[in-house]
C-alpha cells in the first residue's frame, strides 16, 4: 500500500470543499473529489493531486459508480469528506414544495449516507479511516425559514453519533463540523433569499446574522479546512462522534430581522 495518505471530497468542486481539497493537497494528500458540476470537477482537477468524477450523491447508482471509479485509482481511503449539502428553499413551512423539500432531504441526508455505505467496506478493509460530516450551525438550533434544511442537518449529527458508534471498534473515526456563515457567494444567495422573503434589505439580514454569533463574525472556508486537517491528523486520533463548531459561537439562529 502505499505511503501517501488518500481523501474523498463530495461537492470538491467549488466553496468550501474545494478549499478542503485544495488544503489537502497542499499537505502531501492524493484527493479525489466529485461534483454535480461538469465544469467545476474539469477546473478543480487542473490542480496536482486532485481528480475526481461527474456524481450526483443523492444518486445511489452514481454512488456506486463513484466508489468503483475511486477504487480504480486508489487502493486506500484514509479520509472521507461528506461536504456536498444544498441551501435548499427559504419558505415558510405551509409554503415549502414538496419537491424541493425532498431534493433538499435528498442531497444533504441520503446523499452522505449513499456515500458513507459505498465507502465504509474499504475502511473496514483497512481497519483505519476518518469520515468528517459537513453540518452546519443549522442542526444546532431551531432555523425559521428553513425546514428541509435544519431537518438534514440535525440528521447528519444523528448519523454522525451513530456512525462513530457502529465503526469506532474498526478503527473508524466519525465527526462533523457545523460552519457558521462562511464569507463566499453562498451566503450571499442564502441572505438574498432570507431578505426577499422576509421583505426587510439584505443589510439587514447581515447585521443580524453577524449579531447572532458572540465573536461577532463570518468564518472563512480556509477555518473549515484547518478543522478537517486537525481532525484527520494524530491531533485527531482520539476523536470521534463530536460535533465542532467552526462559527466564532452561534447564540441562536434568530427570527428578529426588525
Ligand atoms: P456551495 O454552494 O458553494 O458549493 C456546493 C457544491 O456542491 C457545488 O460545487 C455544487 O455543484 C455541488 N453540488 C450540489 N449538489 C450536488 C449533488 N447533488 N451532488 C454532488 N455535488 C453537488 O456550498 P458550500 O458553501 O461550499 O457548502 C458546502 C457544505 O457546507 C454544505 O453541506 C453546506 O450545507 C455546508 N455549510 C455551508 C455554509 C456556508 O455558509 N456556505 C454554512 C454552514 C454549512
Amino acid at each position: 500500500m502505499s505511503d501517501q495518505r488518500v481523501a474523498l471530497v463530495t461537492a470538491g468542486g467549488s466553496g468550501i470543499g474545494r478549499c478542503i481539497s485544495e488544503s489537502l493537497v497542499t499537505q502531501g494528500w492524493a484527493v479525489f473529489i466529485c461534483d454535480i458540476d461538469p465544469a467545476a470537477v474539469s477546473d478543480v482537477c487542473e490542480i496536482d493531486g486532485i481528480e475526481g468524477s461527474v456524481i450526483d450523491v443523492s444518486a445511489p447508482d452514481e454512488v456506486a459508480s463513484l466508489i468503483s471509479t475511486f477504487q480504480g485509482k486508489h487502493e486506500r481511503l484514509d479520509l472521507l469528506i461528506n461536504n456536498a449539502g444544498i441551501a435548499g428553499p427559504t419558505a415558510a413551512v405551509e409554503d415549502i414544495d414538496p419537491a424541493d423539500w425532498q431534493t433538499t432531504i435528498n442531497t444533504d441526508l441520503s446523499g452522505p449516507f449513499y456515500v458513507t455505505r459505498e465507502a465504509v467496506p474499504l475502511f473496514k478493509r483497512q481497519q483505519f479511516g476518518a469520515i468528517v460530516n459537513i453540518a452546519s450551525t443549522a442542526a444546532l438550533f431551531g432555523y425559521p425559514l428553513r425546514s428541509p434544511y435544519a431537518a438534514a442537518k440535525w440528521a447528519i449529527v444523528g448519523l454522525t453519533k451513530t456512525w462513530a458508534m457502529e465503526l469506532g471498534p474498526h478503527n473508524i473515526r466519525v465527526n462533523a463540523i457545523c460552519p457558521g456563515s462562511v464569507n463566499g457567494e453562498r451566503i450571499e444567495r442564502v441572505m438574498t433569499n432570507d431578505a426577499a422573503e422576509r421583505g426587510v434589505s439584505i443589510d439587514k439580514i447581515r447585521a443580524t446574522y453577524v449579531r447572532q454569533v458572540s465573536m461577532r463574525t463570518f468564518v472563512d472556508a480556509e477555518e473549515i479546512a484547518e478543522m478537517v486537517s486537525f481532525l484527520a491528523d494524530e491531533t485527531g486520533k482520539r476523536i470521534s462522534g463530536q460535533i465542532i463548531a467552526v462559527d466564532g459561537h452561534t447564540e441562536g439562529l434568530s427570527n428578529d430581522f426588525e
